[in-house]
């Protein structure tokens, strides 16, 4: 079966004044129909930049420099931008990062909505309304036909990102592509939407890309998921493995730094991701690598499989020496 979405050996720089930041790196991917795919990793490993590859949003400054983006097997990089309209926000549909950039201040939620649908349906003023309401009603805001009317200001932080799923959600696209959904929200408000996420998923039987740094996020919704690092994928497969038995020590710190339970104190990793306008050989966690050996520094890592298993990848030297003995969060 062919996937929703394929990205196969996707790279993507910025350019500033005078460099170029390698944001994304030889990342290959695929999400299948009715398929959540979990993207993790610190701040900056490059998961929005991923994210906005897809639709062609990079700003002025992003370019893809290699790679390919498929959808149902046809390549997105060769769309006219025309048709690359007619793929936007209907057959897939992206919900950025900073929901504050990504509703219009000045226009009434419901007409946020019954614009998307009119762009992409050929459906009257009233059909539209109708419509808007109903998806209103689905993500859960409590009274559509009057907070159709508001605008952004006038809701919480709560439902205008329930607002912005909505606009997501009304042409039914195949594929959805989440970004943080709920950063800056209470831990209430947070567990409410990725509930209405989750079920939302589950009855429209939508792929879904879901980015956060959220861990425990992850583990609840997707099925499988990508741990990226400075900018590359360095584990990639079933969310029951790579939460069961994780093999690259990135992975592995940052479920050790996960609180678990009130014993525990947080172990983050130290250091922090390197610059990225200078990507050197070997592995770019190396340096922060407790198993790092000089083999590490050298050479091109390959993704392996895990266990010779398919659904478990890893980028790493010392995956073997990784497993048998992992990093553990701070018991006391
Ligand atoms: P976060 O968890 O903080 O949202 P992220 O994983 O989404 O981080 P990106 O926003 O994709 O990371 O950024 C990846 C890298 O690209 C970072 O080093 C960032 O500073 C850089 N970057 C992002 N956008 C731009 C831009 N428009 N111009 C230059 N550099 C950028
Ligand atoms: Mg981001």
């Amino acid at each position: 079966l062919e996937p929703v979405l394929s990205v196969d050996n996707l790279s993507v720089e910025y350019l500033t004044e005078d460099v170029s930041v390698k944001a994304v790196r030889d990342v290959s991917l695929h999400i299948n129909a009715g398929e959540t795919l979990g993207i993790a990793g610190e701040s900056g490993s490059g998961k929005s930049t991923l994210a906005l590859s897809i639709l062609r949003y990079l700003g002025e400054n992003g370019r893809i420099t290699s790679g390919n983006i498929e959808y149902h097997g046809a390549s997105i990089l060769d769309l006219s931008s025309k048709e690359l309209r007619a793929l936007r926000g209907n057959e897939i549909a992206h919900v950025p990062q900073d929901p504050n950039t990504s509703l219009n201040p000045s226009m009434r939620v419901g007409d946020q909505i019954a614009e998307v649908l009119r762009t992409h349906r050929d459906i009257s003023r009233a059909e539209a309304m109708e419509q808007t309401y109903d998806v209103l009603r689905e993500v859960n805001i409590p009274d559509p036909e009057r907070n159709a009317k508001q605008y952004p200001h006038e809701l919480s932080g709560g439902q205008q990102q329930r607002v912005l799923l909505a606009i997501a959600l009304a042409c039914q696209p195949q594929l959805l592509i989440l970004d943080e959904p709920t950063t800056g929200l209470d831990v209430t408000t947070q567990a409410k939407i990725l509930d209405l996420i989750n079920e939302l998923i589950e009855e429209r039987n939508t792929s879904v890309l879901l980015i956060t740094h959220n861990l425990g996020v992850i583990s609840r919704i997707a099925d499988r998921v990508g741990i990226m690092y400075a900018g590359e994928i360095l584990e990639y497969g079933s969310t029951e493995k790579i939460f069961e038995s994780p093999a690259n020590p990135y992975t592995q710190g940052l479920l050790a730094s996960l609180p678990q339970g009130d014993n525990q104190r947080l172990k983050p990793i130290p250091g922090q991701i390197g610059d990225l306008t200078a990507v050197s050989d070997g592995c770019t966690f190396a340096n922060r690598c407790e198993f790092a050996e000089p083999a590490c520094r050298s050479g091109s890592i390959q993704m392996e499989a895990v266990r010779g298993e398919s659904d478990h990848l890893t980028q790493c030297r010392r995956w073997e020496h990784a497993l048998t003995n992992p990093i553990q969060a701070d018991t006391q």
